[in-house]
């Protein structure tokens, strides 16, 4: 649009009332979505080389949904299917609310104001929830390198969404809530490499961290005897933050204090979805990663969507 027709544009939105204000931000915030999600969308139809049945790319266009996606024709198995299958979006409608709704999600709104604020019923607020979670959980993430900083973090276990526990439940130390234990590294490019194990041990520590150093890298944590081994094993310089003596940061630059910031932000964004069950935990690490590490991009998050299938 060129400057002059938005010149022309604004001295009639100046004499509008607050509620036509608002009424107009609402149009736009849709119109400007529409074409983000469509941008996205765009990008997966021109991209589409083989068929998900199949895997042949010999495919022919074949119409448009009722939303405008581009459906195709597998020449060889004779499917049809639109450009959104065997992604994470696939079957969704209404998506020119997809953006508000992943904003709403990282202002960790619930279920139901989510699905008040965009008109949607309680259901697809909760199918688009997981869908959305779980489009960057299949970015792989390169090893470590550099100054890395490791820890581990407990969230009380929840088993909501399971039908029956397959353990009885267990209290310990005074009807304590049992602990889920996740495990969790970053580098201070803000890189972060995350999972959520069944045990705290040396074994699962080791297991999950020494695969993702890189060579030549500097591994800080705390006093947990577990992360010697680490190091050992990669063959790695080690600086133990040891709380004793209440030093925190060790030759000026060691220390393990952005970690426990991150930490420390993921679990208040977490508080609001109240009790995740311990399933679903790691899409919400790679959700909060992505979204931290991509500047909020709602957008980008889509894209993800599309793209890592
Ligand atoms: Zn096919």
């Amino acid at each position: 649009m060129s400057t002059q027709r938005l010149r022309s544009i604004l001295p009639h939105i100046e004499d509008l009332t607050y509620a036509e204000l608002k009424k107009l931000k609402h149009q736009v915030d849709d119109l400007i979505s529409k074409n983000q999600v469509g941008e996205v969308i765009a990008k997966r139809e021109e991209n589409l080389v083989e068929c998900p049945h199949c895997s042949c790319n010999r495919l022919a266009r074949w119409g448009f949904t009722k939303q405008g996606i581009q459906r195709f024709k597998c020449k060889a198995c004779l499917q049809t299917f639109n450009a959104l299958k065997g992604t994470p979006l696939y079957r969704m409608r209404m998506n020119q609310k997809w953006l508000k709704y992943n904003e709403l999600m990282w202002h960790g709104a619930p279920l139901r104001k989510c699905a008040a604020e965009l008109g949607i019923n309680l259901r697809t607020a909760f199918r688009w929830r997981h869908a959305f979670l779980k489009a960057p959980s299949s970015i792989d993430v390169q090893p470590l390198s550099g100054v890395i900083e490791a820890d581990e973090t407990f969230v009380n276990e929840s088993f909501k969404g399971k039908r029956k526990l397959h353990r009885s439940a267990r209290k310990r130390g005074g009807g304590k809530v049992p602990k889920t234990p996740i495990l969790i590294a970053m580098n201070r490019d803000g890189s972060v490499v995350h999972e959520v194990v069944d045990q705290n041990t040396k074994e699962s520590i080791c297991r999950f961290l020494q695969p993702k150093i890189a060579e030549g890298s500097v591994l800080c944590t705390d006093g947990n005897k577990s992360y010697i081994e680490v190091a050992n094993g990669c063959k790695i310089d080690h600086k133990r933050i040891v709380g004793l003596d209440k030093i925190r940061v060790v030759e000026g630059i060691y220390h393990i204090q952005t970690l426990n910031n991150y930490m420390m932000n993921w679990k208040e964004w977490m508080v609001r979805f109240r009790g995740v069950g311990r399933a679903y935990l790691p899409n919400y690490l790679s959700w909060f990663r992505y979204m931290k590490q991509n500047r909020k991009s709602c957008q980008g998050l889509l894209l993800t969507a599309v793209t890592n299938t």
